[in-house]
């Protein structure tokens, strides 16, 4: 489409996205104009349309929020009962008539309420006009971590070890105002066909002790679990293997941005297709849950090295 520019838009004070552009276009078009970001998801060509409907979810998002919580306004072709196709413009505004369609694209998925043109950012209790301001700054530089466990060693009880300690960290620092606000990590669970399970995780290195963050973080997810974790040397899911990433270097932002989102055989491979459904967990995963992820990542009669959970 050439439905993707990123432009500000004085007449909402905010930053217009068009429908069809792509999360690392955004990326880099509010980066370098303004150094600004949103907490976006992580593969460079998904679509703003379903993706900022649908929440959004990104590497930056125990920082920022979800995508939508910097999410102003949409502009969406609706269809009347009668068949007419009106544009409506929707903002948080309290006093916006439209106020409940734009509250829809915080969460409601694409596709459900009509063709969003355009969507506008700027970041609730923003003040002035320069959109520099109006938008959260990603950190200048990152640390990038990839870690991970040999399948041929995760035992029932290890697997459900490894996922309930992911899960009890992030409900034990559910609540922002902590050091831990800097580190987003994502675990892939993926099919033991694929060899290894990994853990990817970013942390804002321009804070005090970040790598300190990072080792308290994977102190507490490898607690008790007695399997040694290595460099992540095979594939994860739609990621690349990155055993660079077991130092963790430290990178700009955006380039860690850009190595995440384009390294990455799956999406790069144009005879691939691929299903995905997404759930918000608030806590830890019920054990009937971790139970059900053991089974299936276990089966014997699917061999699909790309099939995951991600947590
Ligand atoms: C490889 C990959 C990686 C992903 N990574 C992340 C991630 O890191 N974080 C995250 O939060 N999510 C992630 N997702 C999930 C992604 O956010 C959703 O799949 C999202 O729906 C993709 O939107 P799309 O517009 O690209 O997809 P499409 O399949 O084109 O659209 C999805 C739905 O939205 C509708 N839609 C699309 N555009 C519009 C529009 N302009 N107006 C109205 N409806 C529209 C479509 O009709 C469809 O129902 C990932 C998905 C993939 C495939």
């Amino acid at each position: 489409t050439r439905m993707d520019r990123v432009y500000f838009d004085p007449d909402k004070n905010a930053v217009c996205v068009e429908a069809g552009s792509q999360v690392l276009n955004v990326y880099e078009r509010m980066y370098r104009t303004w150094g600004v970001t949103i907490p976006a998801g992580t593969c460079f060509q998904v679509g703003v349309g379903g993706h900022v409907s649908g929440g959004g979810w990104g590497l930056l998002c125990r920082q920022m929020g979800l995508v939508v919580d910097h999410l102003y306004g949409v502009e969406v072709v609706c269809v009347g009962a009668d068949g007419t196709a009106t544009v409506k413009v929707a903002t948080r505004e309290p006093n916006d008539p439209n106020r409940d369609l734009w509250w829809a694209h915080t969460g409601g998925g694409g596709g459900n309420f009509g063709v969003v043109t355009r969507f506008w950012f700027r970041s609730p209790g923003a003040t002035g006009t320069n959109p520099a301001k109006l938008l959260p700054q990603p950190p200048a530089e990152v640390l990038l971590h990839a870690t991970a466990w040999p399948w041929a060693e995760m035992t029932k009880d290890r697997f459900a070890r490894l996922v309930k300690n992911f899960g009890d960290w992030h409900t034990k620092n559910i609540k922002s105002g902590t050091v831990n606000d800097n580190l987003t990590s994502v675990l892939w669970l993926n099919h033991k066909s694929a060899g290894y399970i990994g853990l990817v995780t970013q942390v804002d290195a321009t804070v005090p002790d970040a790598q300190k963050i990072l080792d308290d973080y994977l102190g507490a997810i490898t607690a008790g679990l007695d399997v040694a974790n290595e460099p992540m040397t095979t594939p994860m899911g739609e990621v690349a293997a990155m055993p660079q990433l077991a130092g963790p270097p430290r990178m700009p932002w955006l380039q860690a941005a850009r190595y995440i989102g384009t390294t990455n055989p799956t999406l790069n491979d144009p005879t691939f297709r691929s299903d995905f459904k997404s759930a918000y967990y608030r806590k830890t995963m019920p054990t009937a849950h971790i139970d059900e992820f053991y089974r299936h990542l276990t089966r014997d009669d699917l061999v699909n090295p790309t099939a995951a959970v991600q947590v």
